[in-house]
């Protein structure tokens, strides 16, 4: 997958690229990732990518023209197929299927804004799809694009070792995950439970699947009511909920 950030900002991605599993990823060339400056493209001397709101009122607005010459020679350089994407606090929410979803992308480009906001005439004539990270606004989109990118780069098939399969992670089976224990068993008075320690795998299942389901009844019980429970789950949390009374 190749990945272009559209950013006043572009050592913000580079340098979080280079770190952990993102970081393992680009080495290996399982995923390309470049920032691109709509500074570069700008025809003024001062290099002018910001100017002040029609209407008036606080605040700069990312202008059409640079940023638009370096969204194109972004899409230009990425494969057929790839997805130009705003993040934007006003964008639908990603979600652990809209991870998949782009997972299955050859490329994206991802704009991220700053100041008030990308000129509304690029966001409608250049943008496949506005994204949000979450109900709450940020200084700008770059920490939302490496958001998305880490989650996306993460599920790539390859990209995590068996140890850290992301298949059990929390939202993979519409579930937050079950709590999680290393050594040592005892730490003053809380102790690992028992079933972990026991060697019963089909025991150790059950309560794992207990624990995600009782977790995200507690939790995020919207989640629960998304999905259908098979017998074995529904058992499960009547017991999770019985032994919480
Ligand atoms: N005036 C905008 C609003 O009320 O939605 C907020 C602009 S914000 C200060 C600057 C930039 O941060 C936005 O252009 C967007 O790219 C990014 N941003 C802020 N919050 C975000 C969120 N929750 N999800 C994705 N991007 C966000």
């Amino acid at each position: 997958m190749q990945i272009s950030v559209i950013t006043l900002f572009p050592e913000l991605i580079s340098s979080v690229i280079q770190i952990g599993v993102l970081g393992r990823a680009v080495e290996r060339g399982q995923v390309g990732v470049q920032a691109i400056s709509p500074r570069e493209f700008a025809s003024d001397p001062r290099r002018t990518v910001d100017d002040r709101p029609f209407g008036g009122g606080p605040g700069m607005v990312l202008k059409v023209e640079p940023t638009r010459s370096a969204l194109r020679a972004a899409s230009a350089a990425l494969p057929a197929g790839s997805r130009r994407i705003y993040l934007g606090a006003d964008g639908t929410p990603l979600t652990q299927a809209k991870v998949a979803e782009l997972a299955g992308l050859p490329g994206m480009v991802l704009l991220a804004g700053r100041y008030e906001g990308v000129d509304e005439r690029l966001l409608s004539t250049e943008v496949d799809e506005t994204i949000s990270i979450g109900d709450y606004v940020l200084s700008g989109g770059e920490l939302p694009a490496l958001v998305l990118i880490d989650a996306v780069v993460r599920t790539l098939p390859g990209v995590l070792g068996d140890e850290e399969s992301a298949q059990q992670d929390s939202f993979m089976a519409g579930l937050l995950d079950w709590p999680h224990y290393t050594r040592p068993e005892q730490i003053e008075d809380l102790r690992v439970p028992d079933v972990l320690i026991g060697g019963n795998h089909e025991a150790i299942r059950r309560w794992r699947l207990k624990q995600a389901l009782g977790r995200t009844w507690l939790r995020r019980p919207d989640l629960l009511a998304a999905k259908v429970l098979d017998a074995e789950q529904q058992a499960l949390l009547a017991e999770f909920k019985a032994e919480q009374r």
